[in-house]
């Protein structure tokens, strides 16, 4: 089995486990998912949602952002882990947003990542779950998913990427994020996967060679 026939069965059997998924960061416009996402590295998203709620309602536009000073919007988000490196990068952001793109997130990849701290990660998941667009965001669930099922050799985000993408098609790329995502929170854990518990484990090498192996 290719891998493009690969990708479409998994696909298939994880969207009728989790017939719903979206992320389950709070948003109401791109703003506020890029700020939601800057804030949501190696913090949970109920922790991001609860500092967000407050936050959202006291800054509403890219220039309240890059207004205010760098020790209030670190109090701000004081209880989000890295504060002051996330409070940099949104006041950054915000500040080019504001005068480069008139107040307007960008809605194009190109323009995405030219904002400070901003990489292919952040930018696909602003371009899929905010405007809607195909894209496919390589997280830390996303890449292990991946690797386990070999749909991927690489190690690099970008060409993990570029591996999915070129395998699955674009209607499916943001969708896939989801699904990987979720399938790497409930099953596919980093540390003792739940393979004997796993819908997708007839397609995944890991399965095969590594989990089997040990139970022989
Ligand atoms: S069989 Fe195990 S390693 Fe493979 S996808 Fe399922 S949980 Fe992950």
């Amino acid at each position: 089995m290719d891998n493009r026939e690969k990708a479409k069965k998994v696909l298939d059997i994880l969207e009728k486990e989790f017939p719903a998924v979206a992320t389950a960061l709070s948003f109401s416009n791109p703003l506020e998912l890029l700020i939601a996402t800057i804030l949501s590295a190696q913090a949970t998203d109920k922790l991001v949602n609860k500092v967000t709620g407050t936050l959202f309602k006291k800054y509403r536009t890219a220039r309240d952002y890059s207004a205010v000073s760098p020790e209030d919007l670190e109090r701000d988000i004081g209880s989000v882990n890295f504060y002051r490196n996330k409070a940099k990068s949104i006041r950054g952001c915000c500040k080019k947003i504001a005068e480069e793109f008139g107040g307007k997130v960008p809605d194009t990849l190109e323009g995405l990542v030219t904002l400070p701290g901003v990489g292919r990660k952040t930018a696909n998941i602003v371009l899929g779950n905010a405007f809607g667009k195909n894209a496919l965001a390589v997280d830390t669930h996303v890449k292990r998913v991946a690797q386990r099922l070999a749909l991927t050799r690489s190690d690099d985000p970008d060409e993990i990427e570029a591996d999915l993408t070129s395998v699955i098609p674009e209607k499916r790329w943001t969708k896939t994020t989801h699904l990987f995502i979720m399938h790497g929170r409930t099953t596919c854990k980093a540390k003792n996967p739940r393979c004997d518990l796993c819908k997708i484990s007839g397609y995944c090498e890991y399965f095969k060679n590594v989990y089997m192996k040990s139970k022989s």
